[in-house]
Parts: C-alpha cells; structure tokens; sequence
C-alpha cells in the first residue's frame, strides 16, 4: 500500500480505533489527537496535554501500535507529544462535542424496527409522564437505545427540565458510595428532585439486591409524584429481575422494542451518517456496506468510517471494491458482523465442558472461572462490544473484571501452549483467525 501522510494514516487508525474502543473512551482520549510525524519506524502522535499522553501511554499504547503497524508495517513504534497547537477536529468529526450531545431525535433515522420505539421517545420528551410512564425500551446491542435516551435527554435540556441522565452502572457506583460516606440522603436528594430520570442499561443492576431495592424505591417516588421515567435494556423486565414488584412496575408503561434494522433502513441510516459527516458516499457502497453488516448499527457506522478513512490513505475514490478492501485488512473487522455473544460463550462452553449459564454464572471453581476469562477474552477479540457491554453479557460483571480476564488470558496464551491450542481450535470453530489481543 502507498503511505500517505502521518496525517491521513493517523486518521485511518482513529477510523479503526473508533470500533475498539468505547464510545465515550474515544471521545475521552482519542477524538483530539493527530498523526504528527511518520520517520524512520516512528510515529508521533499529538496529543492536547500530559494527562492524555499519559494515559494513552500506559493504557492504549499497544492496542495503538498494533493498529499503526496494520497500516503501515511491522516494526513502527509510536510515541505521544504534547501539540500545543489548537486541536485540529479530525475531519468531519466534532472535536469537541461531549459524549451524548451529537444524539438527536434528529439525526435518528426511523424505519419500521424502531418507529414505535422512536414515537414514544418523542412523546416522553414533548409530553413527560403523559402518555407512557415508565418507557421501557428493549433491543440487542448497538440498535439505537442508548441514541434514544440520549435524545430525550438532549431535548429534555433544550426545555429547561431537571433531568438526570445515568447508567445503571454509574447509578450502582453512585449508590454504592453513599452507602459508604453516609450521604444516602443527598443520593435521594440527587435522583428524587428531577422531571425526568433516564436509565441506560437497567439490566446491569439485576441481582445486586440493595441496589435493585434502591432504585425500586426511586422509582415509586418518581412515578408518585408524576414525574417521567424511561429505561433501557438488552433484556425484557422480566428478564432484568427476580424481583416481581419491580419488574411488573417496569410493565406499567409501555414496552417499545427495537428490532435489528432491515437491508433498506441499514442504508438510511449509512446514508444519514454520511451526510451528517459532509461525506458524500456513492450509492453502491452503501450498499455494499449494508449487505456486509446486518445486525449492528455501531458496527456500521465504524465500518463506514473505515472505508472513508481508508480511501483518503490512497488518496482514491471509495468504490465497492476499495470498500472491500478496507475491511478484509482489519483484523477483527470481517468476522465481527456474523460472530454473536452467544455463539462463543457456545463455543468456549463446549471447548471446556461447562454450560454457558455456568460461564454466565458466579461459579469459582479454577475451570470455570478460566473458561469464564477465556470468554470474555474471545468477546473482546472477535466482537465489536465494549468491555462494558461484555461485562452485562457475562453476567452483570464489571468491566474492570473484563480488563483483568483479558490481559490475563493474553498472558496466558503466550506462556501456556495448551491454553493456546485450545483457544486457537475454538477460534477455528467459531471461524475467526487468531490475533494478538487488542488491549
Ligand atoms: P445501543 O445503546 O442500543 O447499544 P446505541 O444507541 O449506542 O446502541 O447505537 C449505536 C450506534 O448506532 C450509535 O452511534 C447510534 O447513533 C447509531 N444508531 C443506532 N440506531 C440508529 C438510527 N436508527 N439512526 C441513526 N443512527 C443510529
Ligand atoms: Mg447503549
């Protein structure tokens, strides 16, 4: 492949980075830095100040360099230097948008998977805790939930309401600490004085009992006093908690579910994404990408701006072709659309002769609690979730334990030609091929 500039190279590899990282990790650590230099095996990567060079050098360095190294050759290293100039927003791409903020009613493309979702989305904005109350919002991965919750939190802002936006996660950590530092009054204080509470990912705080009766609490005095609620999870109420008197609450509203896009919306939606970005795409490739990809908006997305990054690194017009291309040079790319989490917590459950309830389970006997970082190892390699979201699939762990078990199993790998075989014969089932892990 002719080289282009450290520039362009720099934003094919924040093209890929995008796919790896989470969102708000990007946004966080990525979106502002640029490609500097590109000289004898060196690349120089700028970066706003000490705080970032830092945590990308301890963090993300080798999930960088293997990245650098996909697009130029082996053998490049990278290093970080602080560029005082102002942060240059990588093409089309707000630098300085906070996470959340790009997500619109607008920008949200509506077909039938999701249109019952999207109207009463809108209605619990325009109109809070008149016509559904709670909102329960239902989909797998990467179709739109957390875009949604965004929206009615964006327009919620623009009409001045209190409202609280929140993981389930944050809203566990937040309950968690004022627990220890006694402050539970002000946490009441915090979620009980909003018009509208907001609740990403609900299905987190299944099975953490004070933390479910916490919110079930929360929840009553909200509804009580009128005031709007809307949540979102991969699982139906009932599915989310063993506790009946919450889960029938969450039923009390309306339940909207979001389907996987079908072939005609997946191109709406890249042409949508295009257009927002001042990209102007042809038809084919959308196409194109739309065939490759069928059941993750995310992943589109990334594979879009894959193929856009990539065609300005040659420095040619994006064709088909050249979109094909973009995406068999990745490694985790082409597989990633077919593989799901259940077909390799399947796959790593057979390799080990345990159940995939076990791998999801809280049993700590040494097997199961290899295959279980085995699993999630696989997760991040082959799938585009983030370490948050393979933490919810495992069972509601946290994603620290997700960073733990894949660094760990990396070094396993490398140490234990056993371990390897095994895991090397469950990719070859699950039909990837091997790479070093991206963390
Ligand atoms: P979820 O929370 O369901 O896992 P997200 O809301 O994070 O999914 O969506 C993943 C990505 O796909 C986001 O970048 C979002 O903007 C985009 N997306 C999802 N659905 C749509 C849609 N209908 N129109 C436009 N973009 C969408
Ligand atoms: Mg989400």
């Amino acid at each position: 492949m002719e080289l282009g500039s450290a520039r362009d190279i720099w934003e094919a590899v924040l093209g890929e980075l995008q796919l790896q990282v989470t969102r708000s990790n990007y946004r966080t650590w990525l979106a502002q830095t640029t490609g500097l230099s590109y000289l004898d095996n060196q690349f120089v990567i700028g970066v706003p100040n000490a705080f970032v060079a830092e945590y990308l050098e301890t963090n993300q360095r080798s999930l960088i360099e293997k990245t650098v190294i996909s697009l130029t050759r082996e053998g490049v290293s990278v290093s970080f230097r602080i560029n005082d100039a102002p942060p240059r927003p990588a093409s089309g791409r707000p630098a300085a948008v906070t996470e959340g903020q790009r997500y619109s009613f607008d920008n949200f493309v509506v077909a039938g998977n999701n249109r019952l979702a999207y109207a009463a989305a809108l209605a619990a904005a325009e109109d809070p805790a008149t016509a559904y109350n709670p909102l329960f919002i239902v989909g797998g991965v990467g179709l739109g939930k957390s875009h949604l919750l965004h929206a009615i939190h964006n327009l919620a802002l623009a009409y001045h309401r209190r409202t609280i936006f929140v993981s389930a996660e944050q809203y566990t950590n937040d309950f968690v600490s004022a627990l220890r530092s006694r402050s539970t009054e002000e946490f009441r204080e915090k979620y009980r004085n909003v018009d509208m509470l907001l609740m990403d990912d609900i299905q987190f705080i299944a099975g953490k009992a004070q933390t479910e009766e916490s919110f079930f609490h929360t929840f009553n005095e909200l509804h009580n006093a009128n005031r709007q609620i809307v949540v979102t999870s991969n699982r139906l109420p009932r599915q989310v908690t063993e506790k009946d008197e919450l889960s029938s609450r969450l039923e009390w509203g309306l339940v909207a579910s979001i389907q996987p896009p079908d072939y005609e919306s997946r191109v709406a939606i890249l042409k949508a994404k295009a257009d927002a970005e001042g990209e102007t795409v042809a038809r084919e490739v959308l196409e194109y990408l739309a065939q490759q990809v069928q059941s993750n908006i995310r992943e589109l997305e990334g594979c879009l701006h894959r193929a856009i990054a990539y065609a300005r690194l040659l420095g040619s017009l994006l064709t088909p072709e050249l979109a094909a291309r973009s995406l068999e040079d990745i490694s985790a790319g082409k597989t990633a659309g077919s593989l799901t989490p259940d077909l390799i917590l399947e796959a790593v459950a057979v390799s080990f002769n345990v159940s995939a309830e076990e791998l999801r389970g809280r049993r700590r006997d040494r097997a199961t609690a290899l295959a279980r970082q085995v699993a999630m190892y696989l997760l991040k390699e082959a799938t585009v979730c983030s370490l948050a979201e393979i933490g919810l699939e495992m069972g509601n762990r946290d994603h620290s334990t997700v960073i733990h078990a894949c660094r760990k199993i990396a070094l396993d790998l490398e140490n234990d030609p056993r371990l390897k075989r095994q895991v090397a014969d469950i990719q070859a089932s699950l039909g990837t091929r091997s790479t070093p892990a991206a963390i």
